[in-house]
């Protein structure tokens, strides 16, 4: 877990003790604590202050934290605690100034990171500050040192996500510049596109306004005919933009209107049928506004034509074969649980023996819609020897969509190429093309090389620091973001399938703990766990990630060169799916008389 073992300790040191003199040092005091539980002290309080609604509007609680941190430095420079403190301690800034506009905040962050880069500089830590460090700079328009910092770490760690990352900021940083010179005087954040993702017969609409920063906003909705609207402060919009057209398909969403409303304000009105719901939340890097609207309520099982709809931009690997036969028992009733994770049993099939209407006449859908994480400039985690989480999970992703479409399931997959699709496009498939499931496929990877085996995620907010750390990893963020999507989620789960989404899991890791391992108590199973992956938000179908490997681990990196282990995987993640439907029928077999419909 510590990497400063074989590094010049004396410069490192000498930074540290130099800064520690510049700001005054108070750390006698603190020397009495260890290194580890000073660490820990800060580690506390940095959990204490993302649990409380309360301590997080203060600004007073968050600098408690960053102090704690750089406690752990001034107090035991040497001390393997130290890149880890300062790297947190970062971050606990970045969030000040974030939530703050504080801007000496900001410019603390960059100082930490730096401190981090240059002090400890072969700590794991080194590329993500940098990284980190070429992002903020970016986003105070210095683009001369972010262009340094970022070319830095694409050069010096170029196989590393973060290389990846900052290539893909390089190339941004030249494209839209050139049209943004043409009419955007500086300072001011421009509205870039507009994208967006319907099903008239679900009566769904996903709308992405991507902009060059995120900015204040006013939303409204006005009735008759219904229309939601966006003002957007501080921004202009991109001659591009406003010239261009948006063709809307259904009658749904009727109409995409973008203007300049004011000087300062670009208006974004969107026109309905009729709306009963809306979410909207944002997505940085780069920044996106997402916002999803129903018309009515989504039907649990859709009418046959509603089959028909799907374009041909995700692949239709098969058009269904409308089966009504249901599937056994659930698969994984054998998976006994494990102490470390719950890994506990789906529920047994209620034996009503009754067939639903939709059952009888044929209609299930059984549309599955499979994500292959990752693909194009984000290859996802790498292992050393150059195995890549983009390739690894598109070839068990089109083993999983074969096997399920051999089963009669319809099966679209978010991509089948080795092309990049933003995370936010991968749920508006899911919930434009009315599937039934969602199943995101992805490789995990961790900073210890220890950790092996299995995990099945579901939306929720992270139970673990471990869980969040996988979510900060797969939405290519950090863990400090992540506690601002709590407000987020409590909005956006309304609409979530998170029971049955937990539900799907706990099929999907069952199945692959049996079949991979034979026993669920394989420490190899870790289980089922909840944190908020972007890619999962505002799915309105059971959706489920899986990271079936790590790539961090040398005998998981060795099993994943196999074939026949990846021809595994897709078997035991088919199996998962299978199952899971199978209680579905039944579910929806018993729903039919009783429950509302969507509910
Ligand atoms: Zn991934």
């Amino acid at each position: 877990m510590r990497w400063i073992s074989n590094f010049g300790r004396a410069s490192s040191l000498a930074v540290v003790l130099l800064w520690a003199l510049s700001v005054g040092a108070t750390g006698a005091i603190a020397a009495q604590r260890s290194a580890a539980a000073l660490y820990k002290d800060a580690q506390t309080a940095e959990k204490r202050l993302h649990q409380s609604a309360t301590r997080l509007k203060k600004k007073s609680e968050w600098n408690k934290v960053s102090k704690l941190y750089r406690k752990v430095v001034l107090s035991h420079p040497q001390s393997g605690y130290c890149d880890d403190a300062l790297y947190y301690e970062a971050e606990i800034q970045v969030g000040i100034y974030r939530r703050f506009a504080d801007q000496s905040a900001l410019q603390r962050a960059l100082d930490t990171y730096l401190l981090l880069a240059n002090g400890y500089p072969s700590s794991k830590w080194t590329k993500r500050a940098r990284l980190s460090r070429g992002k903020l700079m970016l986003e105070r328009s210095d683009r001369k040192n972010a262009s340094i910092e970022l070319r830095k770490v694409a050069k010096q760690w170029a196989n590393s996500s973060e290389a990846a990352e900052a290539r893909r900021l390089i190339e941004n940083m030249s494209v839209p510049r050139r049209s943004a010179s043409e009419s955007l005087p500086p300072g001011v954040v421009g509205v870039r596109n507009i994208r967006h993702w319907s099903d008239s017969k679900r009566e769904y609409t996903r709308v992405v306004i991507d902009l060059d920063k995120d900015v204040k906003y006013r939303q409204g909705q006005l009735e008759k005919p219904d229309r939601i609207y966006f003002d957007l402060i501080g921004t202009r919009v991109t001659k591009a933009l406003a010239s261009k057209p948006f063709p809307v398909e259904g009658d749904f969403l009727k109409q995409i209107r973008v203007g300049q409303n004011k000087p300062d304000t670009v208006r974004v009105v969107l026109d309905f049928k009729s709306i009963s719901d809306y979410n909207v939340f944002w997505l940085p890097d780069p920044y996106r506004l997402v916002v999803d609207i129903s018309g009515e309520k989504p039907r649990p099982s859709r009418a046959p034509e509603a089959l028909v709809a799907a374009e041909p931009t995700p692949r239709v690997i098969s058009p269904a074969r409308t089966d009504t036969t249901s599937p056994g028992s659930p698969e994984p009733a054998t998976a006994a649980s494990s102490e470390r994770a719950e890994v506990d049993l789906p529920p047994p099939p209620r034996a009503d023996g009754e067939h639903s209407l939709a059952q009888q006449l044929g209609l299930e859908a059984r549309r599955v819609i499979i994500d292959p994480g990752h693909g194009g400039h984000d290859p996802g985690t790498m292992s050393k020897k150059g195995l890549r989480e983009k390739d690894l999970v598109l070839d068990i992703s089109t083993r999983v969509a074969a096997l399920l479409e051999d089963e009669g399931f319809e099966v679209l997959m978010t991509r089948t190429q080795d092309v990049f699709i933003p995370l936010e496009e991968r749920t508006a498939i899911a919930n434009s093309k009315g599937a039934d499931l969602f199943v995101s496929i992805h490789v995990n990877a961790s900073r210890s090389s220890k950790p092996r085996g299995i995990e099945t995620y579901y939306l929720n907010l992270a139970t673990t620091p471990d869980a969040a750390e996988v979510a900060a990893r797969e939405n290519a963020s950090t863990t400090r973001r992540l506690s601002e999507l709590n407000d987020l989620l409590q909005k956006v789960m309304n609409n979530s399938k998170i029971d049955e989404s937990k539900e799907l899991a706990r099929h999907v890791q069952g199945t692959m703990a049996t079949n991979l391992f034979e026993s669920t108590k394989d420490s190899r199973n870790r289980g089922i766990k909840a944190a908020p992956f972007y890619v999962l938000l505002g799915a309105r179908v059971p959706s489920v990630l899986v990271e079936v490997a790590y790539l961090s681990n040398r005998k998981d990196e060795e099993l994943l060169k196999s074939a026949a282990y990846r021809k595994k995987i897709a078997e035991s993640i088919a199996k998962g799916v299978r199952s899971y439907h199978g209680t579905l029928v039944r579910k929806t077999s018993l729903d039919t008389g009783t429950r509302v419909a969507g509910q």
